[in-house]
């Protein structure tokens, strides 16, 4: 069988139970008045915005405060509480946000710069939206409660990362629009599948070890980048046949080193992402989609060889020898 991406693949039901859900890390608290008037029950609505800032969102509490008029004609001051995920401070090297705005959508929060184009909050917003979807219907759910700081930064622009330990993701654009520019020439739907690959990260990172410098490279950044590909396809954000193309361009890098040589990922070792998510496509194109959850529960307990070992019945060296001879004879397109 030739797996193509986005085409029906084997074993895809759901595997029978889901991870836990993950709690909160921390919140902090926003205090904000509701008035009769405006009928408000004290909770944020889907994509309000909750308040803006100037500075990073760890030590933020918002208090508004305006005068509601009482049947008895007695003004009097009223105040709801309301709680909203608090958003952890980026490692120093990203700096503090710029001015955003902070709203929700999905049970994510964003804090969006202020010269981040709308455009590009929407796509990032779809994107986080696809990847919930497809790790809920093909991985077995995976927690919310996340951060999206999602800013211009021209240096970055068009990458993303995920904070683990602090459940945020950036996530970089230029205040052009995502793609607008020649150093970040990725196409616009690449921000959403972007988006999808870093929360495909905190999938692993709600296993014990699931995301651990223990695991090659190539594993680990291979499913977030098929997952991200994937869940935009399915969303309608990107068509298979684009999708793939590009995928295949850069796994067709005449520089593209065979597999093993993609364990290590550092400054000095980069990744091609295309080729490790046609790594991951020869391993789900065995036995399917929960194979890989089951993969991920068990490196808690063995090496990432073992439990290789353990479902799909083969070693490292043997995977890697079916992968080459995989790729020997050309990807399918
Ligand atoms: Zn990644």
């Amino acid at each position: 069988m030739k797996p193509k991406l986005g085409k029906q693949r084997p074993n895809h039901g759901r595997p029978p139970s889901r991870p836990p859900i993950g709690t909160l890390g921390c919140l902090f608290t926003v205090l904000v008045v509701f008035t009769n008037a405006c009928g408000g029950d004290g909770r944020l609505n889907e994509g309000q915005t909750a308040l803006q800032a100037s500075t990073t969102a760890t030590q933020i509490t918002a208090t508004t405060t305006s005068t509601t008029v009482l049947p008895t004609t007695t003004s009097s001051l009223s105040t709801t509480t309301t709680t909203i995920p608090l958003c952890a401070a980026p490692p120093s090297r990203f700096g503090a946000p710029g001015p955003h705005v902070i709203e929700t959508h999905d049970g994510t929060t964003y804090l969006f710069g202020e010269n981040v184009i709308a455009a590009d909050r929407q796509l990032a917003v779809q994107g986080v939206k696809a990847g919930l979807v497809y790790l809920d219907k093909y991985l077995g759910g995976v927690g919310r409660g996340l951060c999206i700081d999602f800013r211009v930064d021209r240096s970055r622009a068009s990458q993303g990362e995920y904070i683990s330990g602090s459940k945020l993701i950036l996530l970089f654009t230029v205040d052009t629009g995502y793609g607008s520019t020649p150093e970040a020439a990725h196409p616009r739907w690449h921000l959403a599948k972007t988006a999808a690959h870093e929360y495909t990260h905190h999938w692993q990172a709600e296993f014990p070890r699931g995301l651990g410098a223990q695991l090659p490279g190539w594993l680990r950044e291979g499913l977030a980048e098929y997952a991200g590909f994937h869940a935009v396809i399915e969303a309608g954000i990107v068509s298979d046949r684009e999708a793939r193309t590009y995928a295949l361009r850069e796994a067709t890098l005449t520089d593209a080193k065979p597999l093993p040589e993609y364990e290590l990922l550092d400054a000095t070792h980069p990744m091609n992402y295309g080729l490790a998510q046609f790594a991951i496509e020869r391993l789900i194109s065995y036995r399917g989609d929960s194979a890989i959850r089951t993969l991920w529960s068990l490196f808690e307990r063995m090496s990432w060889g073992d439990a290789l070992q353990a479902v799909y019945g083969m070693t490292p060296e043997v995977f890697y020898a079916d992968f080459a001879s995989f790729r020997a004879k050309g990807f399918p397109s």
